[in-house]
This record gives C-alpha cells, sequence and structure tokens, in this order.
C-alpha cells in the first residue's frame, strides 16, 4: 500500500507554507477567534503573508471578525481561492459556503473531516509566512484530523486561549495534555478577558461631569487631573471581573511546564473592533487589548 494521496496532497499544497499555527481553546467563547483574527491582522501588519483557515464548522465567526460576512469563495484551477482582507491576510472559512449563516451545520464527523481535508488539499493559498488555523473548542475529532492532517507537513505548534478562572483552566489543561499526546509543541498559554480595563474617560462619572451632572468633588478631580496630569484621563483602571484567585492561567502554565504568553484584558472597544471586523491595532481605540496583544505576539 502506497502513501496515502490526500495526505500527498496536503503535503504539497503546504509546501509553500512556512509557519503553521493551531489556536486552541477548552470552551467556547473565550475568545479564541478574536485572538485567531487579531494574531492575523497583527501579523499581516508586520508585512508577513498570512492566511486564516477557520475550522470552527459549527460556529464559523471568522469572516464576520475580518469583515468578510456575506462574501464568497471563488474557485480557479489552481483551487478555492481564499477572501481577501488585504493582499496579504487571506480567509478561508465554512461560512462563506453557507447561504443562510442563520441555518445550523449538523454534521457528523466524518463530513466535518472530510471539509478540513479539503480545505487543507484544495485551497490555493500560494506562499505563505504563517497559516493560522482557528479550531473548534475542546478536543474532538476535527482536533485529531488537523493534527493528523498537518503532522506530515509539520505543525510549529499551538496556542491555547482560556479565561482566568479555575473552571476555564480545568478545560485548558486537557488541551495541554491533547498537544502533548498527539506531539504538537504548546507555543503558549493567551489569558483572555483577564480584569476590565478603561481608559478613565470612558467612565459614566466623566460622561456625568460634561453633561454637566456632576457633583463637586468629581469636578474637583477632573479639573485637578486636567491640570496637574491631562494623560491621567488616558489612564486605565482596571478591575477584576473573572476570579483568579487560582492563580490563573500562569500559574497553570508553570504547573505544566508549557509557556505563559500573556494575558489580555475584557476591552469593550476589542469587542467592537470585532463586531465591526476590524483590526484592534489600526485605531488607538483598543487602548488596553491591542498592545497586550502585540506583546503576545512579539513572543512568538
Ligand atoms: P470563542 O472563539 O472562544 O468562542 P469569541 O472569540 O467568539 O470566542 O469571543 C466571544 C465574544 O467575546 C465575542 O463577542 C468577542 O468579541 C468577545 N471578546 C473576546 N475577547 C474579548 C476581550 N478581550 N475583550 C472584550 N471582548 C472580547
Amino acid at each position: 500500500k502506497g502513501p496515502d494521496p490526500d495526505l500527498v496532497a496536503i503535503a504539497e499544497r503546504m509546501a509553500t507554507v512556512k509557519h503553521k499555527i493551531l489556536v486552541l481553546s477548552g470552551k467556547g467563547g473565550v475568545g479564541k477567534s478574536t485572538f485567531s483574527a487579531q494574531l492575523s491582522f497583527a501579523l499581516a501588519a508586520k508585512d508577513f503573508q498570512v492566511g486564516l483557515l477557520d475550522i470552527d464548522i459549527c460556529g464559523p465567526s471568522i469572516p464576520k471578525m475580518l469583515g468578510l460576512e456575506g462574501q464568497d469563495i471563488h474557485q480557479s484551477n489552481l483551487g478555492w481561492s481564499p477572501v481577501y482582507v488585504e493582499s496579504n491576510l487571506g480567509v478561508m472559512s465554512i461560512g462563506f459556503m453557507l447561504p443562510n449563516p442563520d441555518e445550523a451545520v449538523i454534521w457528523r464527523g466524518p463530513r466535518k473531516n472530510g471539509l478540513i481535508k479539503q480545505f487543507l488539499k484544495d485551497v490555493y493559498w500560494g506562499e505563505l509566512d504563517f497559516l493560522v488555523v482557528d479550531a473548534p473548542p475542546g478536543t474532538s475529532d476535527e482536533h485529531i484530523s488537523i493534527v493528523q492532517f498537518l503532522q506530515a507537513t509539520g505543525i510549529d505548534g499551538a496556542i491555547i486561549v482560556t479565561m482566568p478562572q479555575q473552571v476555564s483552566l480545568i478545560d485548558v489543561r486537557k488541551e495541554v495534555s491533547f498537544c502533548k499526546k498527539v506531539g504538537v509543541p504548546v507555543l503558549g498559554v493567551v489569558e483572555n478577558m483577564s480584569g476590565l480595563c478603561q481608559p478613565l474617560k470612558d467612565f459614566k462619572f466623566l460622561k456625568m461631569m460634561e453633561n454637566g451632572e456632576h457633583t463637586d468633588l468629581t469636578e474637583k478631580v477632573i479639573e485637578y487631573m486636567r491640570e496637574k496630569a491631562p494623560e491621567m484621563l488616558d489612564l486605565i483602571a482596571a478591575s477584576e471581573v473573572f476570579d483568579s484567585s487560582g492563580g490563573g492561567a500562569a500559574k497553570m502554565c508553570t504547573e505544566m511546564g508549557v509557556p505563559f504568553l500573556g494575558k489580555v484584558p475584557l476591552d469593550p472597544q476589542l469587542c467592537k473592533a470585532a463586531e465591526e471586523g476590524k483590526s484592534c491595532f489600526a485605531e488607538q481605540k483598543c487602548l488596553t487589548s491591542a498592545p497586550a496583544l502585540k506583546n503576545i505576539v512579539e513572543k512568538l
């Protein structure tokens, strides 16, 4: 029996891709797709040629997060063409293939695995510096497939996105264990929604002040800040939302012997950027999340 022709085809396709990074999470809703999207924007901003592959077949949010809702995939004799955000950032997702985004995708494992295989075999990425793969949450069939399909051509490793609380971290341990079992290096863990951080000037009492509904005290505080330290108004007020008294992801990383990449705060502006399909690095709005994400990307 010769080599599996599908794996040979995948290896040929992936021969033009330098680095492959999987983005994983133990649970849904922790910000895995947001991170994948912003990581791709960040790498593209550094002039790398980037591909973002969304294999979260049941919940493809990547098209929206990159401002590509309603776009179609085109086919050429080279294969399926990704949808391009910019000339150096291409995206592929099942979201582009669904006639109605509100419709549930109810597929069993083999069909999902078939599509993942097809994505890897038939998408014409051309030369890529990075292929970022946004995986579904958990460790299911699709994860085993993507690892198996990619391993023949090498995976750089996985980034695991989590939240600070124990309930989220328990599942991250499973992700780390999965990576160890299948031989995928853990590039590191990102603690997302780690504290709510907002510039002071977004806080309600400042808005009240502008509307003339202030009290004497807030007026005095603001006046003082305006005069003595106007930059203070951009200062960040942080408060914890999710419990991290267990030490959060950093402690877990030490225990499990995997790198901790950093924390990204819960930033209303980041959520807005994701809703609008924008990069959080492009405008100066994501004051707290963008620098944190940039730091993480620098570590990769
Ligand atoms: P997952 O891919 O893990 O299911 P998503 O990336 O879809 O999670 O994120 C879930 C929701 O939380 C989205 O609306 C997203 O915009 C928002 N979100 C994710 N990370 C942050 C953050 N750091 N600050 C604010 N909102 C965030």
